[in-house]
């Protein structure tokens, strides 16, 4: 299964994504992560995206295109892959068309997830994650089954992250506006988006998703 889902900073997306990783033991490929890894181990990458990342802006398309070609020659990206966060401009999906050609890989979809700002801004405020093993959760929709424990890692090394804040939130949905949502169009073009409301809980929306990818297999 190789998969994009598309859709604006809190839609869910690293949430669906977890868990396809666990149905089909495909890896997530979240540019966000990789370059928040980047700039904990203080690379030169981390060192060029931190203020942009903190900014709410976006980094450079040549370094997350770096990022992501090297990344898709990974052992783990045989079976397929969820890329969650890249493309997010029309520079990285041209891009990223040309890279899956060189490689001789076909997308199977294009999932956008559909979400209020509203939403938005209250689910990107309330998430927190576990800092051992990622797992993510939410102050009000997803909170762990005992306090300060997480769920699958048992670990008590929960984070937030410095850009889910109000002010970069509004500068996130903007630069998501502008420079992401142009790529609705351009996938729905090409015959391989298809839109999920993404409104509702997160198991509804897991199994309309699943109910997408089970078509194509049919
Ligand atoms: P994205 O990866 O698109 O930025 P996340 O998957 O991290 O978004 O979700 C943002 C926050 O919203 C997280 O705290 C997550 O637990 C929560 N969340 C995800 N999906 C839903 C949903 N359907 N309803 C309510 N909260 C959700
Ligand atoms: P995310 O975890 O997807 O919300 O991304 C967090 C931040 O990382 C974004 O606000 C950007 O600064 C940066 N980022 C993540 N993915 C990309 C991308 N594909 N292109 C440019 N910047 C990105």
């Amino acid at each position: 299964m190789r998969l994009i889902l598309l859709g604006p900073p809190g839609a869910g997306k690293g949430t669906q994504a977890k868990l396809l990783v666990d149905k089909y033991n495909i890896p997530q490929l979240s540019t966000g992560d990789m370059l928040r890894g980047a700039v904990a181990a203080q690379t030169e990458v981390g060192k060029k995206a931190k203020a942009v990342m903190d900014a709410g802006k976006l980094v450079s398309d040549e370094i997350v295109n770096a990022i992501v070609s090297e990344r898709l020659d990974g052992k783990d990206c045989a079976n397929g892959f969820i890329l969650d966060g890249f493309p997010r401009t029309l520079q990285q999906a041209d891009s990223l068309a040309v890279m899956l050609k060189e490689k001789g890989i076909e997308l199977d979809r294009v999932v956008e997830l559909e979400v209020d700002d509203e939403a938005l801004v209250e689910r990107v405020s309330g998430r927190f994650t576990c800092g051992s093993c990622g797992e993510g959760y939410h102050d009000k929709f997803k909170q762990p089954e005992q306090k300060d424990i997480c769920d699958r890692c048992g670990k008590s090394d929960f984070k937030r992250r410095p850009d889910d804040n109000a002010e970069t939130m509004r500068t996130r949905l903007l630069t998501y506006y502008k420079e992401t949502s142009p790529l609705l169009g351009y996938y729905y073009a090409k015959g391989e988006l298809t839109a999920v409301n993404g409104m509702g809980d997160i198991d509804e929306i897991a199994t309309e998703i699943q109910n997408v990818l089970n078509e194509l297999t049919s």
